[in-house]
């Protein structure tokens, strides 16, 4: 085989593709991984310092198998690698009793959170208000939610994951090319033709892991079932860090008013800032990953804290001392998107996140690779662009 041919070719290598190296390199694949920067960066969907990883996701249960093979992959990676991936913190899931906000375009998701726990044998508690506030005072609760608690959610710290996933792929023998742009990609005969700023490569399959560049590049039913949305991170002053220490303080996700974006997620304070880092997300305004706003403004964390933090984080300042921009690529039903590229059986794209992709992308890589190796099912079905047709 040439320098510049290999069983498989992997298109970007953020969460999803340093995942889907590292599982090839392990199988002793010839595998070329090839990225327009050099990750882990700051310029797509996997920066920021934290990310959730929950078990029972309400967003449905054919993500929870994968999940949990993330989990399993994560510790043998923080086992090999000695390098701190996740944090066992718990997660607490509060809405409103009455179940009337819809996450992740999933309504009653704090039930379908405890439903799909309860079906699967997950480790959780159910607690009211007066529980809530009672075991966790930093939470100011209103009086009137519902309170879903899982021990095993916790922390992912997201550039640790890819640098190790492409530090462990390395020394397998996968080739990285970084810094380098793929332009174009053919199909020729039985072979993928990959075309980049810098040279041409070939492989019997491609994986395409282009994170919110990817809409762009495709077509179709994909490309229209697809937006890329600029969302804010911010981290704020604390006065009483000792309630967000992550030995007390799980993550948590709080629908807490009757609109679906009277909402908010937090983390601990793992991450070494002086605050405490919460988000929330907006579906309205679309942009492209080449091109939006990095920087976010002191109106927009002012708002942040106005319509979500004040009067429900205890000790919680509305003094910035920390923010980031980052981009969802979010799909027309919050699902994934996994299929063919542009009609070339060979090549497959992910689109992964809607927001909830980073908890899974260690087991949906060893997916990805089963798909490029083998000709058994690698459990891809669900996320088929057909279902948008429908
Ligand atoms: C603010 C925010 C919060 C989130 N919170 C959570 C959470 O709490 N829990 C959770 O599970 N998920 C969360 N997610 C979702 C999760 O982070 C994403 O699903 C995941 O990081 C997406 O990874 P990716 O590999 O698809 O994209 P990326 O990590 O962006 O990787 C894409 C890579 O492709 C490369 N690339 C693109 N085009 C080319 C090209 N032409 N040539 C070469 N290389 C190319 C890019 O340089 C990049 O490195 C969040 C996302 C954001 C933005």
């Amino acid at each position: 085989m040439g320098a510049n041919t290999a069983d498989v070719i992997v298109v970007g290598l953020g969460a999803f593709g340093s995942a889907t190296v590292y599982q090839l390199a392990r199988q002793g694949v010839k595998v070329i991984g090839i990225d327009q920067y050099a990750p882990p960066h700051d310029r797509g969907s996997s920066h920021g310092s934290t990310r959730i990883t929950r078990l029972a996701v309400g967003e449905g249960e054919v993500y929870i198998p994968i999940i949990k093979r993330s989990h399993e992959i994560w510790s043998e990676l923080e086992a090999s690698t000695g390098q701190k991936l996740y944090y066992k913190t718990g997660g607490l899931i509060m809405g409103p009793q009455d179940g009337t906000i819809s996450h992740h375009g999933k309504p009653d998701f704090v039930r379908r959170t405890i439903a799909n726990a309860e079906r699967w044998g997950i480790d959780h508690e159910v607690l009211d208000a007066v529980e809530v506030s009672a075991r966790y005072p930093q939470f100011q609760t209103r009086g009137d939610e519902l309170a879903y608690l899982e021990p095993d959610s916790g922390v992912l710290v997201p550039e640790a994951c890819v640098q190790a996933q492409l530090q462990q792929a390395l020394a397998l023998g996968a080739e990285l090319r970084l810094n380098e742009k793929v332009l174009y990609i053919s199909e020729e005969g039985a072979n993928v033709k990959v075309r980049t700023s810098l040279g041409e490569y070939s492989a019997a399959k491609v994986v395409l892991t282009a994170g919110p560049w990817l809409p762009a590049m495709t077509g179709g039913t994909m490309q229209m079932n697809l937006r890329v949305l600029r969302q804010a991170l911010h981290w704020f002053e604390t006065t009483r860090p000792f309630l967000y220490s992550p030995d007390v303080c799980p993550i948590f996700i709080w629908m807490h008013g009757s609109r679906d974006q009277d909402y908010m997620y937090g983390f601990p304070m793992v991450d070494g800032k002086p605050g405490v880092k919460v988000a929330s997300e907006q579906y309205e305004t679309e942009c492209t990953p080449d091109d939006f706003d990095r920087v976010v403004g002191a109106e927009e964390s002012q708002e942040m804290f106005d319509i979500n933090v004040a009067g429900r984080l205890a000790g919680v300042t509305s003094k910035t001392v920390h923010s980031a921009a980052c981009l969802y690529t979010v799909s027309s039903d919050s699902g994934f998107v996994v299929d063919t590229y542009r009609d070339m059986e060979n090549v497959m794209a992910v689109s992964a996140c809607s927001g909830h992709g980073f908890k899974n992308s260690a087991g949906l890589g060893e997916r990805m690779a089963r798909w490029a190796t083998t000709r058994e099912p690698a459990g891809l079905e669900h996320f088929r662009v057909a279902r948008f047709n429908t």
